[in-house]
């Protein structure tokens, strides 16, 4: 992958020349919560492998130890067990804000999107650290206008059972901006598409880990629906690619970040029988409320101002994750024997 420009000593790029403490030293220091979670712990292995202090801030409410644990015993990495509906007092330069309960199954529990984002924000403005919000394409709902370009204000249903995670990030991102205007914080904001891979969280009920882990468990793989509508899918490095280029531009946003290779669910099936298992049977289950009926982002923006678009296709990167989903379902032994 590309090594996006990175400065090590990026004075300049702190508003007003106000140039925080801390700076002197090597890398830069830098807050990833939920960096125990899937997205969160490939940006930090990153971001460790470029040299910065990385510190996670994560509850483990979906995220795993496992994810960052060869990180542990790292000067420049550590983990602090911690809900950021709580404040925390911390000094860095740079927030990733990850922390959210990501999936359908999980994300009804928890106001993390709107507190969490809100302490977050304040921390930042203390600290005077440039902080970077990742929302999500599920702000644009059940989109009228195809594909998604982030002028598009979204169709959403405020009482739906998907608004909590919809609203809470649509509300995240009015609050990024509200501190932007008012406490010229400096803020960047990605709106994420279906991301994959790696590290997934095998039975939060997502599309590609249920199919992944259906097929290689020898279960049918559950379409809801009629299995037509659309999703477009990413793998995880790009998305921490263009994460960090987000962070390091000089462009607030919103980006929309995803692969713009547009699947049905039946062809997300067929896919994942070509990759795992051609017998695979497929069985159809009713669809759940208020489902998107298609998804694709329209990246012109993060192409011509962050030069960035994923890298990936679907028929690449899904391998790479069945390798880890192999391993994590059957353990070391059974998949070096396949
Ligand atoms: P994930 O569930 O693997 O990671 C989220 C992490 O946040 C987990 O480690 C979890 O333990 C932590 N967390 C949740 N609530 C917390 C709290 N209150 N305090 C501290 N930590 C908390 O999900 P992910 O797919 O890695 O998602 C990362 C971010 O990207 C989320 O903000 C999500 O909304 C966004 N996003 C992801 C996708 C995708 O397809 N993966 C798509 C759009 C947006
Ligand atoms: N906050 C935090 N850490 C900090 C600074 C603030 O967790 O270092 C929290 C704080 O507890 C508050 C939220 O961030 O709930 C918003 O803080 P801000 O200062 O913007 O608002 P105020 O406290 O003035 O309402
Ligand atoms: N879906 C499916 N089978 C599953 C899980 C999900 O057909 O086992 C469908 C779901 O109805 C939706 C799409 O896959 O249309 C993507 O769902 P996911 O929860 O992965 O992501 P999101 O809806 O948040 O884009």
């Amino acid at each position: 992958s590309v090594e996006p420009a990175v400065h090590r000593h990026p004075a300049h790029q702190f508003v007003g020349g106000k140039v925080p403490l801390g700076l002197k030293r090597k890398g830069l220091r830098v807050l990833v919560t939920g960096g125990a979670g899937f997205v969160g712990s490939h940006l930090v292995d990153r971001l460790v492998e470029r040299g910065d202090s990385v510190i996670v801030v994560d509850n483990l409410f979906t995220g795993r130890k496992e994810n960052v644990v060869h990180h542990f015993g790292n000067p420049n990495f550590e983990m602090i067990r911690h809900d950021v509906v709580e404040p925390i007092l911390l000094e860095v330069d740079q927030i990733y804000h990850l922390a959210c309960p990501a999936s359908p199954v999980h994300y009804k529990y928890n106001p993390t999107n709107v507190v969490g984002t809100l302490n977050m924000l304040g921390l930042a403005k203390r600290i005077n650290a440039r902080f970077l919000l990742t929302s999500t394409s599920e702000v644009y709902g059940d989109p009228l206008q195809h594909p998604q370009v982030e002028t598009y204000w979204g169709n959403v249903n405020p009482i739906g059972v998907r608004s909590c995670y919809d609203e809470g990030k649509r509300t995240a991102e009015t609050l990024t901006m509200d501190y932007h205007r008012g406490a010229n914080l400096e803020v960047r904001i990605a709106r994420i598409f279906n991301t994959y891979g790696p590290r997934m969280c095998i039975d939060d009920g997502r599309v590609v880990s249920n199919f992944v882990a259906q097929a290689l468990r020898k279960e049918p793989l559950t379409v809801y629906g009629d299995g037509k509508q659309t999703r477009s899918f990413q793998y995880v490095s790009d998305l921490v690619e263009g994460l960090m280029r987000l962070m390091q531009g000089e462009h607030v946003g919103p980006f929309n970040l995803g692969n713009p290779g547009e699947f049905t669910m039946l062809e997300l099936a067929k896919v994942v029988q070509d990759t795992i298992d051609p017998n695979a049977k497929i069985e159809f289950r009713p669809n759940t409320q208020d489902d998107p009926h298609k998804r694709k982002p329209d990246i012109s923006r993060a192409k011509e101002l962050l030069g960035w678009e994923p890298k990936i296709p679907l028929h690449k990167g899904l391998p790479l994750m069945v390798t880890d989903f192999r391993k994590r379902i059957f353990g070391d032994q059974e998949s070096a024997a396949t």
